[in-house]
């Protein structure tokens, strides 16, 4: 492994940098002088060293100097703000060997490949080469996002401990120093920490400092430009950490954290310890109680529960989870040592999307992580970025995935459409200017198919003239925005088209009385979800309810009683079971439930257990009554019942209609095969 030692003496700036840098598989030791960096130097050998411009003892030129002279063949890379100036650049490379020379704000992940790149560039092509599919969540980009949050979070502080160091140069000028320093670190890391406007506006007070060093006293007006110049970076730290999306859906571990409910200390110190490795935020409760309260505190990417926890229901204690705000969709796994039926089967119900047994490998927990988080991609937003400048891609690509949105890119507009149908968009980015076509074009020839006649688009353009922003709207654009774009600006106008988006696609799809899918959403996603079975050989189980006499219920206690029951049953059905089974109102009185991967006999204990609670459920009467519903069921199997759609649908109804026969109240489905002899644990 390589070593390198980072030598910067602003610590937020160099735990980015470090963050990225053993994301490249490299060694890093910090020293926040010139002093500490020889010393460190001295105790072991480093293969690279990173020298910021401006230290606290020494400049960083004089120390690359004093580092060739003891060691001519390291490598050294110098960073630095300032010292642009054409001489200094000759000096660096040609006399001092600085094997790269980079300016602030700086951009980590391409940072660490450029250091990686110094050290070894032959590694660097072939991971170059593999670079990581546009669709891969890099665990670095979520710890990336996770710093980028936490530094934004104390931004509005960093501009504050600015303001009083320049209100004590006021009073004493020998106190210009520490401001500009103060300034001067603070322009380097809200740039580098992708908060641009604020390192503009502070790189802004920092020249007047400099200015002011120059001429004593400083010239009139001077007080008026740095005050005015700090209010700015003020109101735009003020508005940091937003730029992060708060994602109350779909963030993808950028904000979100997992928690993890277990009574057993140890399994809890592995599993933190896990997190810390895999850079997710792992938060850990001892009991059910306790962690539903991190729950409420606390936006969740998922939950792991222990189904044995001491003296409570960790399954109501999932569901108590699930009703927290911004964490009803969420996974959650449970951990066990029984792994009985009965046990997988409440587990599912009370939304279990995954159950493994204890005790778990670190592999093993990895890989259910990643599930997690495969999973809550395949809910993040999406958006297609179309243009052909392989460096705005990148940028963009990287602050919508930081803020929790899945990307895909393309160059050129050929395969747009085919694109559009496979990726279904929740929002489009297209360049103007693209080989062949205009973005304008293509906008306007979206905008006139049924398909993609509501789908947000924003044109991005170099030229932001009145006339290119006359055409782009007329030809049905949502928004125009102007290149080169700030990421934050970027996610705002990105945010806002795919908020409206879900809105209004929520509204089409959601039933408002039960809250659940309509039938024509259900269609589509059991299609997905049944080609996805029959290509990974898995089963698929569905369930169609109807409620019983419910012509009575309404004769009885009136329509808007019958109403309550059909939102009870619907809520019911939202609240338990897992992210991935689908849950709709089929029409009127009647449900539908889907469980992908799960067999016949998993769907008829769900269902009965589901009629075992309905049924429990008084609802009132206007008189002050009280009154009890239920519902018969049919489940149907893939394969066995059918490999259709429409074929387990009729199923289902054959049997439902069959249960309604026998009396009600019942679930029906046909027997799966019994199990052979040989063969006594089919399900294992
Ligand atoms: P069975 O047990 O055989 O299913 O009897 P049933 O009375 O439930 O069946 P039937 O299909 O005869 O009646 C269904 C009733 O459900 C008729 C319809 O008015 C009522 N219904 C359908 N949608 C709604 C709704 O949204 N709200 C209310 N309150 N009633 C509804
Ligand atoms: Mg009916
Ligand atoms: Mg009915």
């Amino acid at each position: 492994m390589k070593t390198v030692l980072l030598l910067d003496d602003d610590e937020d700036l160099s735990s980015l940098l470090k963050a990225a840098l053993v994301s490249r598989g490299l060694e890093v030791i910090e020293a926040g002088n010139a002093c500490d960096a020889d010393e460190a130097l001295q105790r072991r050998s480093v293969d690279l060293v990173i020298v910021d411009g401006l230290l606290p003892d020494v400049p960083g030129l004089e120390f690359i100097e004093h580092l060739r002279k003891r060691d001519p063949r390291i490598r050294v890379v110098f960073v630095s703000a300032f010292f642009r100036d054409l001489k200094t650049f000759k000096r660096l490379t040609a006399e001092l060997d600085v094997s790269l020379v980079l300016y602030k704000p700086i951009e980590p992940t391409s940072f660490a490949e450029k250091v990686a790149s110094v050290l070894e560039p032959a590694t660097c092509e072939r991971s170059a080469q593999g670079q990581p599919a546009p669709s891969e969540p890099s665990p670095l980009a979520l710890e990336l996002a996770e710093l980028r949050r936490a530094f934004g979070k104390k931004l509005p502080e960093r501009v504050e401990e600015l303001r009083r160091a320049i209100q004590e140069v006021k009073q004493d000028l020998s106190a210009l120093d520490k401001a500009r320093m103060l300034a001067h670190r603070l322009r380097g890391s809200a740039g580098s920490y992708g908060y641009a406007t604020v390192g503009e506006l502070v790189g802004l007070v920092e020249d007047l400092l400099v200015d002011a060093q120059e001429m004593s006293p400083p010239r009139r007006f001077f007080w008026e430009d740095v005050e005015s110049a700090l209010r700015d970076a003020s109101k735009a730290a003020a508005r940091a950490p937003s730029f992060v999306r708060d994602g109350s859906s779909a963030a993808v571990g950028a904000e979100r954290s997992l928690l993890v409910v277990d009574d057993d200390p140890d399994f809890l110190q592995m599993v933190r310890a896990l997190g810390r490795r895999l850079l997710v935020d792992v938060i850990t409760a001892h009991s059910a109680e306790e962690g539903i309260q991190r729950a409420e505190s606390q936006p969740l990417v998922a939950a792991i529960l222990d189904v044995h926890l001491d003296g409570s229901d960790s399954f109501l204690a999932a569901r108590r989870i699930r009703e927290t705000s911004g964490n009803g969709e969420i996974p959650i796994a449970f951990a066990s040592v029984d792994g009985t039926i009965e046990t997988r089967v409440a587990a599912i119900e009370a939304g279990g999307t995954r159950f493994f047994d204890k005790p778990i490998s670190e592999e093993g927990f990895a890989e259910l992580l990643q599930q997690f988080i495969t999973i809550s991609r395949q809910r993040a937003p999406r958006v297609l970025v179309v243009d052909d400048d392989a460096d705005v891609v990148d940028q963009y690509t990287r602050h919508l995935r930081a803020a929790g949105f899945a990307t895909e890119h393309l160059s050129a507009a050929d395969d747009l459409v085919v694109k559009l149908e496979e990726l279904r968009p929740d929002v489009l980015l297209l360049d103007v200017y693209l080989p062949r076509v205009s973005g304008i074009d293509i906008c306007r020839a979206l905008r006139s198919s049924d398909q993609w006649e509501f789908l947000p688009i924003l044109i991005v353009t170099a030229q932001l003239d009145a006339d290119t922003r006359l055409r782009a709207f007329r030809a049905g654009a949502s928004d125009v925005v102007g290149k080169p774009i700030l990421p934050e600006e970027l996610l705002a106008r990105v945010g806002i088209q795919e908020e409206r988006m879900r809105l209004l696609r929520d509204r089409a799809d959601r039933d408002s009385l039960s809250g659940l899918m309509l039938r024509r959403a259900f269609v589509e996603s059991f299609q997905r979800a049944l080609s996805a079975c029959s290509r990974e050989k898995r089963p698929l189980s569905l369930v169609l309810f109807d409620l019983d006499h419910f012509k009575e219920i309404n004769d009885k206690h009136g329509h808007l009683a019958g109403d309550r029951v059909i939102a009870a049953l619907g809520e019911l059905l939202r609240r338990r079971f897992r992210v991935e089974d689908l849950r709709a109102r089929w029409g009127g009185e009647e449900f539908v439930l889907a469980f992908p991967g799960q067999g016949v006999d998993f769907a008829l204990r769900s269902a009965g257990r589901l009629l075992a609670e309905f049924a429990e459920q008084q609802f009132k009467t206007v008189e002050g009554g009280t009154f009890g519903a239920t519902f018969t069921a049919g489940v149907a199997g893939y394969p066995d019942d059918g490999a259709s759609m429409s074929a387990l649908i009729r199923r289902a109804d054959e049997l439902l209609y069959a249960g309604k026969c026998a009396g009600r109240n019942m679930v029906q489905g046909s027997v799966p095969p019994a199990p052979s002899t040989q063969d006594p644990d089919p399900a294992g």
